[in-house]
C-alpha cells in the first residue's frame, strides 16, 4: 500500500465575531513567523527546528500569546523555510559553477518575510473534526467550533476509512474574504502490476500545445495558444503596475496573481484529467533538463525565436502540470513514468535516424531526412515518449521493479538509456503500444 495526499477544501460556517478571532489569531501567527525568522536569521541563518523552539518558544507564548501547540509549529515551519532557502542557495551556487547562470540567488540575504494569513494545525493537537460536520481549531481565545462546506467529493473522503486527516492548514482568500480550511488527507491506494496495464501513452509538453498525447490509437492535442495568450496577458499587466508600484497597484497585484494562479490550475486540473484514464500508463519527459534551457536563454547564441520559445514554454506550469497528472494517476495505483527529453523531437519514430534535419525550419513538420516519414512534429515527440514509456514498463515486467527515470542518474546510465532509445520503431500495426 502507499500513500498520496489529497487536500480537501473546506469553507468555514462563521459569524463575524468567530471571523474576528481567526483574524487575531492568524495576524499573531503571522507576526509570529515574521519574528522567529528574524531570530533564526541573526543565528546564522538556522534551519534546525528544535534548536529554533529553544530560543523563540517562550517569546511567542507570552508576547503573541500563541497556544504551546502553535508555539512549537511556528519554528518548525520557519526553520522548513530556512532548509528551502538553503538548498535553493546549494542549487545556485552549483550551477554558477557550471556556468549555468551568472545571477547569484538572494534568497538568504534576508529573513523571509510572511504575509499570507495561514494558519498550520496538527490534527488531534490543535484541531480536530467532529460529528455532524464541524471542526474545531485552537485559537487565542481557546477552541473555536464550527460548521463547514465543502466538495461532495471531498466530503466523501473526511468519511472514508482508508482515508486518515494529516494536517490542516487555516487560509483565508484576500479577494472574498472567506476563511478556508484546506486539511490534509492521506489515501492508501492499491499499487497497479505492470502485467495488468493495458495501454500506454506518451505526452509532449509545450510550445505551440500544452501537452500532445499519443498511445498508438489516437492523438490528441491541447491547444496552448488561448491559455498561454491569456498566461502573457497576465504578464504583461503585471509588469505594468509593477512599473506603478502604487498601494492600491500592489493590491491589484496580488489579487491578479491569485486569480492567474487559479486560472492556470483549472487549466492543469482540466487536461491532467483527461491524461490520467483508468489502465493507462502515461509517460512524460523528465522536465529537469527543461528548466536548464531555460536557465540559460539569456545565453547570447540563443536566437530571438529559441528565447522567446523557451519564454513561452517556461510561461506555463509544466511542472504543476505534471503533478496534477502524477496525483491524478497515483489515486488509481498507477505510476507516471518520466522518460529523457532528449531528441524527443529528432528522432524518427520508422527508422531511428536522428538529428536536426529531420526538423526542417525548425517548423510544424517533421520530415525525416532518411525515410522520407511525416508528421505533425508535436505528435512525433510524443510517439518517442510513448515508445520510451513502452520500453521501460517491458523492464518493469521482466525486473519485478521499476528503475531508470532520469532523476537524480549519472551521465553513463542516461548514454546507456539513450542507446536503448535509438533502437526502438514505431510499428505499423493498429495497436503497437497494446501488445500482450
Ligand atoms: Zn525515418
Amino acid at each position: 500500500m502507499e500513500t498520496q495526499i489529497i487536500t480537501a477544501k473546506l469553507k468555514l460556517l462563521i459569524d463575524a465575531e468567530q471571523a474576528g478571532v481567526l483574524m487575531e489569531t492568524a495576524c499573531a501567527y503571522r507576526d509570529a513567523l515574521n519574528q522567529t525568522a528574524e531570530v533564526a536569521f541573526v543565528h546564522n541563518k538556522l534551519s534546525q527546528a528544535m534548536k529554533l523552539q529553544t530560543l523563540v518558544y517562550g517569546e511567542l507564548r507570552e508576547r503573541f500569546g500563541l497556544p504551546a501547540q502553535m508555539a512549537c509549529n511556528v519554528p518548525r515551519q520557519v526553520a522548513a523555510s530556512y532548509k528551502m532557502l538553503w538548498s535553493r542557495t546549494k542549487t545556485n551556487a552549483e550551477h554558477r559553477a557550471k556556468g549555468w547562470t551568472k545571477k547569484r540567488y538572494r534568497g538568504l540575504d534576508r529573513p523571509p518575510r510572511y504575509s499570507a494569513l495561514t494558519v498550520f494545525y496538527n490534527y488531534r493537537r490543535d484541531f480536530s473534526l467532529g460529528k455532524d460536520r464541524t471542526v474545531s481549531l485552537g485559537t487565542l481565545q481557546g477552541r473555536l467550533r464550527c460548521g463547514y462546506v465543502g466538495y461532495q467529493k471531498h466530503l466523501d473522503l473526511l468519511e472514508d476509512e482508508r482515508v486518515r486527516v494529516q494536517g490542516a492548514k487555516l487560509w483565508r482568500d484576500p479577494t472574498s474574504k472567506v476563511w478556508y480550511l484546506l486539511v490534509s488527507l492521506g489515501v492508501a491506494v492499491q499499487p497497479v502490476a505492470p502485467e495488468t496495464i493495458r495501454a500506454v501513452a506518451g505526452v509532449d509538453l509545450g510550445q505551440r500545445y500544452l501537452a500532445v498525447e499519443s498511445n498508438g490509437r489516437r492523438a490528441r492535442f491541447w491547444s496552448g495558444s488561448a491559455v498561454l495568450h491569456r498566461a502573457e496577458h497576465f504578464r504583461r499587466v503585471r509588469a505594468g503596475l509593477q512599473r506603478k508600484g502604487t498601494r492600491s497597484a500592489t493590491r491589484t497585484l496580488r489579487r491578479l496573481a491569485l486569480r492567474e494562479t487559479r486560472f492556470r490550475a483549472d487549466v492543469n486540473h482540466q487536461v491532467s484529467k483527461h491524461l490520467a484514464q483508468p489502465g493507462t500508463l502515461i509517460g512524460m519527459e523528465w522536465l529537469h533538463d527543461i528548466d536548464e534551457r531555460t536557465e540559460r536563454r539569456h545565453r547570447p547564441e540563443a536566437s530571438s525565436k529559441q528565447r522567446r520559445a523557451n519564454r513561452r514554454r517556461a510561461g506555463w506550469s509544466f511542472a504543476d502540470l505534471q503533478g496534477k497528472t502524477h496525483y491524478k494517476a497515483h489515486l488509481q495505483g498507477l505510476p507516471v513514468i518520466y522518460v529523457d527529453a532528449d531528441y524527443t523531437s529528432q528522432g524518427c519514430p520508422v527508422c531511428g535516424h536522428t538529428g536536426k534535419e529531420n526538423r526542417p525550419g525548425k517548423g510544424l513538420r517533421f520530415e525525416c531526412a532518411s525515410c522520407g516519414f511525416e508528421l505533425h512534429a508535436d505528435l512525433v515527440g510524443a510517439r518517442n515518449v510513448a515508445l520510451r514509456t513502452l520500453l521501460i514498463r517491458q523492464d518493469w515486467i521482466r525486473t519485478g521493479c521499476l528503475s531508470a527515470t532520469p532523476k537524480g542518474s549519472d551521465a553513463e546510465a542516461k548514454a546507456g538509456r539513450l542507446q536503448r532509445y535509438l533502437e526502438l520503431r514505431w510499428s505499423s500495426e493498429p495497436n503497437p503500444l497494446l501488445d500482450h
